[in-house]
């Protein structure tokens, strides 16, 4: 089959597999095929999502080395490089969130490192829980979980987690897939929206190994999906591997929302304009800490406001509802 007659079949409802989908990420830029991709990761996103943009804000609540030492991650034990340490009080993050609200979010993710202790992070959580109005949904972004974990998120009334399967998990980080997998099954079994990633995408990676993912998401029925690229941050293991430039990845978020098939939303981080012409329709302002920057306030650094997130969306001309 042309790449033409696969990109209307899957306007029709085909599902891709992975053959097909590496065949698409293996467009070349100059080609008149890769901008059918484009267009047609764009068209279904504009016309499935009613052309309407959301925004989600993370607040990352501590700054500490984490044990599970990602080579990616500034905040890895081994090479943490954030200037100092820190875990935000309950005052503080309800007034950063009574800002975010100000400034109009889809949904709120509360991020922490894998060693927060999940007493701590509960405590917290119903408190916020208290504070965030009903229409904006509560998204767990914390180390794996069992069962009873994921139950208790849900009692305290988060809708949803972001977990993923990372690239090279067990290589690049000392967290076995197996362990990740169990942690996906158990947000399904109570019913959290799983927000998935194809994460954290460097220039080493083969098309066969996003593809992985990306069908990983589909199996789960991921409402909301993301990719995202790998930022090289100085004085972690990997930042000698560099990053993959912002039209490949715009290619990458075109195939992954051709093959997931959201319900919801696509975004690709961090964020670029450029994608947003290829069906990414949410973006994420980030404040606190964050395992791609230096700077212990992202906010300050690399992570985007909601006002600019929400700027940015206008941009490309879609629907705000701030
Ligand atoms: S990416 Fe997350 S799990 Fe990995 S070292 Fe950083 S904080 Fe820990």
């Amino acid at each position: 089959m042309s790449i033409s007659d696969l990109l209307s079949s899957v306007k029709q409802g085909k599902l891709l597999n992975k053959d097909e989908a590496i065949a698409l990420l293996n467009l070349d830029y100059k080609s008149q095929d890769f901008y059918n991709l484009l267009s047609t990761a764009n068209y279904m996103s504009r016309t499935e999502f009613d052309n309407k943009g959301l925004v989600f804000a993370q607040i990352g609540i501590n700054a500490e080395p984490c044990s599970i030492n990602c080579k990616f991650c500034s905040m890895g034990q081994d090479h943490y490089s954030l200037p100092v340490t820190w875990r935000k009080n309950i005052d503080e993050l309800l007034s950063e969130l009574e800002l975010l609200i100000a400034d109009g979010i889809n949904d709120f993710f509360l991020m922490t490192t894998a060693d927060y202790p999940f007493s701590d992070f509960f405590q917290i959580s119903k408190v916020i829980r208290k504070h965030l109005p009903d229409n904006i949904r509560f998204v767990a972004n914390i180390g794996d979980f069992n069962l009873e974990t994921a139950k208790k998120l849900k009692d305290i009334g988060f809708t949803g987690a972001y977990h993923i399967n990372r690239l090279r998990e067990g290589i690049d980080t000392t967290i076995k897939s197996e362990t990740r997998i169990n942690t996906l099954n158990v947000i399904r079994a109570v019913d959290l929206d799983l927000y998935y990633c194809v994460e954290p995408i460097g220039p080493e990676h083969s098309y066969d190994e996003l593809v992985t993912e990306m069908l990983r998401a589909r199996d789960y029925n991921v409402k909301v999906m993301a990719v995202m690229r790998r930022i090289p941050v100085p004085s972690t293991p990997l930042y000698e591997k560099g990053q993959i430039p912002a039209i490949e990845l715009t290619k990458i978020a075109a195939v992954t929302r051709l093959v997931t098939l959201p319900k919801r939303a696509m975004n690709a981080h961090e964020v670029t304009q450029m994608t947003l012409l290829t069906g990414v329709n949410q973006l994420y302002a980030e404040y606190g800490a964050n395992p791609r920057d230096t700077a212990s306030q992202t906010e300050k650094s690399r992570g985007f406001s909601v006002r600019q997130a929400w700027d940015m969306l206008w941009e490309a001309g879609y629907g705000v509802s701030k």
